[in-house]
């Protein structure tokens, strides 16, 4: 990110131009002026995403052994987001703006300085009145009368047509108050006062059922996790796992974010991509196999162990999920932020935060937190429907203590309990209670949630890879030349095939050959029109990493150790080479992949 606010601006303003230009990224409902906080990808948009999501599937699901996959619906019986929490407190700190009625995050006011004037209300000559108090902060260096221009097109525009033209609404009582700094009491876009902060519950609410009643609400899900906790037990009794163990899921999720921005950073539908890894509970561990590994810096974090307690199972992820990153090519803009005791939830043992470098600053990319047993026990008390597995190990291994151990055990629990600084201490029967199921083998399962977000990733990989250089043509004209640097995994299209000239029906047709003979297996572009250099650059602005030309060489007009080899051309170091046809697929499929 730039150190200056301008440029930085200015950066964004480009990315978002670019991925509108070529067909990445589209407001969306445009033609109807848009829709606050959603948008549609276009068609390379489209493949970038997918891309990123068969990545993050494939690592996260395919290729490992303890996770498995979920396709949950969007919609579900509203009872999952009482028992979750996310109906009472899944909301954000809300101001209004006294004059618009627009609203903030309160979190999202940056501090302000300026001068703050107050009138009494305002009038217009078609009799409208505003008996209200209207205070406002003076943008930084605004004329006072470009002030009063403003604030009374804010009113006009709020009041509509009963205040008439807006160069006709009389402010009264005009008065100045001292000057202000550093101030977050304004709203950002308006100046306007802001009123007191109040919780705004982010779920979108929608029906479900002809009559449309209160008894009908449900919510477009604010997450995808919920419906992992709720199949937890279908999944489990249906796959013949152990715990540990994951359900990975991707898609949709909707928030009635107050202040949606940054492009699609903060928007009101985006995908997720979660994890729910199941772990048995530290206790388990420790009766199985004696004790739990501590972690320590540089703890070996290759091979999950048996051993392993919240902790390494916690520390595990973030290094799995940072290998992934490095993998599409974001690993030299990511940082960590390790929630403070402070900022944790009552339930959350542990969070970290991967942060990446966008060109406004540099926010989270995806959250990791272990989250105990909070969530199935949620849900088991809710439903009670118990969400307990049987763990026959641990029933064996706790069958080999004795009284005495069994004991140091609880005890050992219950200073754990008593020291905690946040929540409730878990009453001592609990504890026993707890304790006679777990040494019977019984438990419910904790957990370790890495969770990201499709959206975000994308524009990671975009802001990331974007660069422009300045060229001289030959005429002497200076050229800003844009190239998406993508890494060749994700990029939407991975290869284009260009014959040299359009009008040599040899070239035309074998590049066509080439094409097909590609595109079975690799996104591909097939180009014609314009010179070479262009046709590449083209490739370039949207990431496209190799290009294949076609030209007289190929069909042998240069000799016959030439035929049937092209020009491959990498986009990043420039380079060139010379490749047969039947060897050009085994070449790149390994380079994309
Ligand atoms: P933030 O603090 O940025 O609002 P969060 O901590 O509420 O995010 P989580 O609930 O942990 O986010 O969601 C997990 C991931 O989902 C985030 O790391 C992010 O990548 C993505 N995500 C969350 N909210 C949004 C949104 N409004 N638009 C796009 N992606 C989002």
């Amino acid at each position: 990110m730039s150190s200056d606010p301008k440029a930085s601006i200015a950066q964004m303003e480009k990315i978002v131009s670019l991925c509108k230009r070529r067909g990445f990224i589209f407001q969306s409902s445009e033609i109807y002026g848009g829709c606050g906080g959603v948008w549609d990808y276009g068609p390379l948009g489209a493949e970038l995403k997918r891309n990123l999501r068969t990545a993050w599937w494939n690592t996260m699901t395919r290729e490992r052994e303890d996770v498995l996959g979920l396709d949950a619906s969007i919609l579900m019986n509203p009872a999952i987001w009482k028992a979750s929490g996310h109906v009472d407190t899944f909301a954000d700190l809300m101001r209004e703006c006294s004059l618009t009625n627009k609203r903030v995050r309160a979190d999202h006011v940056d501090p302000q300085s300026g001068t703050v004037l107050k009138y009494s209300g305002a009038q217009s000559p078609t009799g409208w009145r505003w008996d209200r108090t209207i205070t406002a902060l003076t943008k930084s260096g605004e004329h006072i009368e470009s002030f009063r221009k403003r604030i009374r097109a804010l009113i006009a525009q709020n009041a509509g047509e009963s205040a008439g033209k807006p160069e006709e609404i009389e402010l009264i009582g005009e008065e100045k108050i001292d000057a202000v700094n550093g101030s977050v009491d304004f709203h950002p876009e308006t100046g306007g006062m802001l009123g007191e902060a109040r919780p705004f519950n982010l779920m979108l609410k929608t029906y479900l059922g002809p009559t449309a009643t209160e008894d009908d609400v449900t919510y477009l899900r604010p997450e995808t996790a919920q419906a992992i906790f709720a199949q937890f037990k279908n999944v489990f009794d249906s796959s013949r796992v152990k715990v540990p163990f994951g359900i990975g899921q991707i898609g949709k999720a909707f928030r009635n974010e107050v202040t949606p921005k940054n492009f699609t950073f903060r928007s009101r539908e985006f995908e997720q991509m979660e994890l729910e890894f199941f772990i048995k509970p530290d206790e388990a561990v420790e009766i199985i196999s004696g004790e739990v590994a501590a972690w320590h810096e540089g703890a070996d974090l290759s091979e999950p162990q048996p051993n392993w307690g919240w902790e390494l199972w916690h520390r595990y992820w973030v290094d799995q999920r940072t290998k992934f990153y490095q993998g599409i090519g974001l690993g030299d803009v990511l940082e960590y932020y390790w929630q403070t005791p402070a900022d944790l939830a009552h339930y959350a043992r542990a969070c970290v935060d991967i942060l990446c470098e966008f060109p406004f600053g540099t926010e989270e990319l995806e959250g990791i937190a272990a989250r105990g047993d909070f969530d199935l026990s949620a849900h088991q008390t809710a439903s009670t429907k118990s969400q307990e597995i049987f763990d026959e190990e641990l029933k064996t291994a706790a069958a080999k203590l004795t009284d005495e151990q069994k004991e140091a055990l609880i005890q050992k629990r219950l200073a754990a309990e008593a020291a905690k600084v946040k929540g409730e201490p878990m009453p001592e029967a609990a504890v026993r209670a707890w304790f006679e199921r777990l040494f019977k083998g019984s438990y419910v399962p904790h957990v370790i949630e890495p969770s990201a977000g499709l959206d975000r990733m994308a524009l990671a990989v975009i802001a990331k890879a974007f660069s422009e250089t300045e060229k001289v043509d030959e005429k002497g004209k200076k050229e800003v030349i844009t190239v998406l640097r993508l890494h060749p995994r994700v990029a939407p299209i991975k290869v284009g095939v260009f014959p040299l000239l359009k009008n040599k029906p040899e070239l035309v047709a074998k590049a066509r050959e080439v094409y097909a003979l590609l595109k079975k297996h690799l996104n591909c572009f097939y180009d014609e029109t314009a010179s070479i250099g262009r046709r590449y650059a083209r490739q370039d602005e949207v990431g496209t990493p190799f290009g294949v030309t076609i030209d007289f060489e190929t069909c042998g007009e240069k000799g016959p150790e030439l035929l049937d080899t092209v020009t491959l051309r990498h986009r990043d170091s420039g380079e060139q080479e010379r490749v047969k046809i039947s060897e050009l697929l085994g070449k790149l499929l390994p380079l994309v992949s």
